[in-house]
Formats: C-alpha cells, sequence, structure tokens
C-alpha cells in the first residue's frame, strides 16, 4: 500500500470529498484506512451508570483506500506519488513536484 500511518490524505470520492486528514491506521487487509476527524458517523453509548445519560460521539469510520489519495504539502493538493531511492532507501515522492512525501 503507497499510504502509511501518519500521511495526509485527501478525500477524492464520498461525502468528505475534498477534505484532508492524517492517517490514524491502515487496514491492509481489508484495504482500507482509518482517518482522524474524518468520514464520520454518530454512535450512541450507553450511560455506564443508571441515571446517567446517554452520549452521541462522532467516531471516524474506516475509508476505502481507493478513496483517498497523498496530499503534497508542497503542491498543496493530491498527488500520485512514485518512488525515488536515495542511498539505497526508497522513499516516496510527488510524482508532480518530485518532493518526498
Ligand atoms: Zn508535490
Amino acid at each position: 500500500m503507497k499510504i502509511h500511518k501518519g500521511d495526509t490524505i485527501k478525500i477524492i470520492n464520498g461525502k468528505d470529498k475534498g477534505k484532508t486528514g492524517k492517517v490514524l491506521k491502515i487496514l491492509i487487509k481489508k484495504n482500507k484506512v482509518l482517518v482522524d476527524g474524518l468520514n464520520l458517523y454518530k454512535k450512541h453509548v450507553r450511560p455506564k451508570n443508571q441515571g446517567e445519560k446517554g452520549e452521541v460521539v462522532s467516531v471516524p469510520r474506516p475509508m476505502d483506500v481507493s478513496n483517498v489519495m497523498i496530499f503534497c504539502s508542497a503542491c498543496s493538493k493530491a498527488v500520485k506519488v512514485g518512488y525515488r531511492s536515495d542511498a539505497g532507501k526508497k522513499i516516496r515522492i510527488c510524482k508532480k513536484c518530485g518532493a518526498a512525501v
């Protein structure tokens, strides 16, 4: 997978299209990513003790990796990534501007 944990991505499809966020988790088997504060859904939390009120919290839901693209801060847009080897190390670069992403 080209996207790694901690990457900044842009959503290119779905209800949060155009938003950017940071990748919290990669679900390799499901081909999904979990992005901080995006693709939220409301979850009802039951009260822990009697007499307390239940709460509604917003929780990010994993989304398909095909709906996100790496966001290049140099280009300020979603870009395709390429690879370049630097002193034997493979690094990811923005295909547009060549900056490491
Ligand atoms: Zn770029």
